[in-house]
C-alpha cells in the first residue's frame, strides 16, 4: 500500500425526511445564499423543503447553475455574494450546483485577480472559502463528500477540475427519496459516473491495498445490481435508490482512493468531449473507459484480470481473452444501462480527433494516467478507437 493521508471532514445527515435538520445544520446567526440549478429544486418541492427547514435565517435564493456548470454564471453568484454578503452557501441539486458552490465559496474570497485562476492552479491558490452545505437531488459525481470541483469556462471552451482542503462541505443531507423525480437517463448516468469512479481508483496496478481493492469491488458489485434494477422498476424502491446514493458518495469520497494509484484519464479526456460536444459527463466516460483499458491493458494487466473474475466471473481462456470479456462486459454493462459507448453514436467522427488532442494538450494533460504514459499520441489512439 502507498502512504495516504485520509481526512474527510464532511457530515453526512443520510435518509427519508432529512431536509428538516438544516435546522441545527446550518449555523443559526448565517445569512444563507441557496443555490440550485434550473427548475428541478422548485418543481420537486425540495426548495421549499429548504427554506422552512431554515426557518428565520435571513435567507435568498440563486437559481439558473446549469449542468457542466460555467464560470461565467458561477462569478454572478460571486458578485451577488460580495454585494449583499452572504456569509453561508448551500448547494440544493447534483453535481452541477455542488461544483459551482465549491468555485463560488473559493473564489467569494480570492484576492489575487481573476478567479479562472483557481482552475489554472488546480486549486493550490485557495487559501480559504465560505463555508457551504449541500442538499443532494442527483447521485453520481461523490462531489458532496470530496474537495473536487469541475468547471467550464464558456468562453475559452475549457472544462478544467480543482481541489482545495478548504472546499469540502460542512454537511451533506441525502434524502434518497429525493432521486425519485430523476429521469431514467439521469440515474442511468449517476450509475455509471460512480462505477468509472471506483474503477479509475481500482483498475491500476497492484499495491496490496487489500481493503480498497475489496471495497471498491464491493461498490461495483453494488452498482451491477441495483444499476438496471432501478431502471426497470415502475415505481422507485426505497432501498435501491439509498444503496445507488451510498454507493456513489462513497466512490470518490476519499476512502477507495487511499493508498492506492489512480488513473483520472478517462475523466480528462472526457472533460474534453464535453466541453467541445456538449456530451453529458457519464456518457463521455462510458465512451473512453473501454478503449482506454484496451490501450493500456499491458499496464492494467493484473487488475483487469483481477476485476474480470471477482466482478464479472471470467475464469476461463488466455490473459487476452479474459481481458477481452472484462472490457466487452463493462460495455455491455453501459449498454444495458441505456448508455451508448461509441462517439459516433453522439455524432462524434475521427475529423474531430485533432482538435480535441490539442485541447488535452493546451490544458496540460500531456501525461495521464496512473503511470503518466498517456500522452497525446496515446489520448488520440484511445480516441480513434472509441469511434
Ligand atoms: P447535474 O449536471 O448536476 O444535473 C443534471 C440534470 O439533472 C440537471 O438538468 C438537473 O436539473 C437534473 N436534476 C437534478 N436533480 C434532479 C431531481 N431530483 N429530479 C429531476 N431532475 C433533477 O448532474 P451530475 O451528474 O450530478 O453532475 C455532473 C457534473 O459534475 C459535471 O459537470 C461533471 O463534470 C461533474 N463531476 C464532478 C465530480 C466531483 O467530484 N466534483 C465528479 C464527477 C463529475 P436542474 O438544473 O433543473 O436542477
Ligand atoms: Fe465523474
Amino acid at each position: 500500500m502507498l502512504n495516504f493521508d485520509y481526512h474527510n471532514p464532511t457530515r453526512i445527515a443520510f435518509g427519508q425526511g432529512r431536509i428538516a435538520d438544516l435546522a441545527t445544520l446550518v449555523p443559526a446567526q448565517a445569512k444563507v445564499l441557496i443555490l440550485v440549478g434550473g427548475a428541478s429544486a422548485e418543481k420537486t418541492g425540495t426548495l421549499a423543503e429548504v427554506r422552512t427547514a431554515l426557518g428565520a435565517r435571513t435567507h435568498a435564493t440563486f437559481s439558473g447553475i446549469e449542468p457542466n456548470p460555467s464560470y461565467e454564471t458561477a462569478m454572478q453568484a460571486v458578485a451577488q455574494i460580495r454585494r449583499e454578503g452572504f456569509d453561508f452557501l448551500l448547494a440544493v441539486g447534483g453535481g452541477s450546483v455542488i461544483d459551482a458552490v465549491k468555485f463560488i465559496a473559493a473564489a467569494v474570497p480570492f484576492a489575487d485577480g481573476d478567479p479562472w485562476a483557481i482552475l489554472e492552479k488546480h486549486g493550490r491558490n485557495v487559501a480559504s472559502a465560505l463555508p457551504f452545505g449541500t442538499v443532494l437531488t442527483l447521485p453520481a459525481t461523490g462531489s458532496e463528500m470530496n474537495n473536487g470541483a469541475v468547471i467550464t469556462h464558456r468562453a475559452k471552451a475549457a472544462k478544467l477540475a480543482f481541489s482545495s482542503a478548504h472546499c469540502f462541505p460542512v454537511f451533506s443531507v441525502l434524502d434518497p427519496t429525493k432521486t425519485y423525480t430523476l429521469p431514467p437517463q439521469q440515474l442511468a448516468n449517476g450509475v455509471v459516473d460512480a462505477f468509472v469512479h471506483t474503477v479509475e481508483q481500482y483498475l491500476t496496478y497492484p499495491v496490496n491495498a487489500l481493503v480498497q481493492d475489496r471495497f471498491a469491488e464491493g461498490l461495483l458489485h453494488t452498482l451491477i445490481e441495483v444499476g438496471p434494477r432501478l431502471l426497470a422498476a415502475p415505481e422507485p424502491v426505497y432501498d435501491d435508490r439509498a444503496n445507488l446514493v451510498w454507493a456513489a458518495t462513497t466512490a470518490l469520497n476519499g476512502f477507495v482512493g487511499a493508498g492506492v494509484p489512480q488513473d483520472w484519464a478517462t475523466h480528462m479526456i472526457g472533460h474534453e468531449l464535453t466541453a467541445t460536444f456538449h456530451i453529458d459527463h457519464a456518457r463521455t466516460l462510458a465512451v473512453v473507459l473501454p478503449a482506454l483499458l484496451n490501450e493500456r491493458r499491458a499496464a492494467k494487466r493484473e487488475k483487469l484480470l483481477q476485476y474480470g473474475q471477482r466482478i464479472w466471473g471470467i475464469s476461463s481462456g488466455t490473459e487476452d481473452e479474459r481481458i477481452d470479456a472484462a472490457i466487452e462486459r463493462t460495455r455491455d454493462f453501459f449498454e444495458r444501462m441505456g448508455i451508448a459507448t461509441r462517439l459516433s453514436a453522439y455524432g462524434v467522427g475521427a475529423d474531430a480527433i485533432d482538435g480535441l488532442v490539442a485541447q488535452l494538450q493546451a490544458h496540460g494533460m500531456t501525461r495521464l494516467g496512473e503511470q503518466r504514459e498517456i500522452t497525446p499520441e496515446v489520448s488520440r489512439r484511445i480516441l480513434q478507437a472509441a469511434l
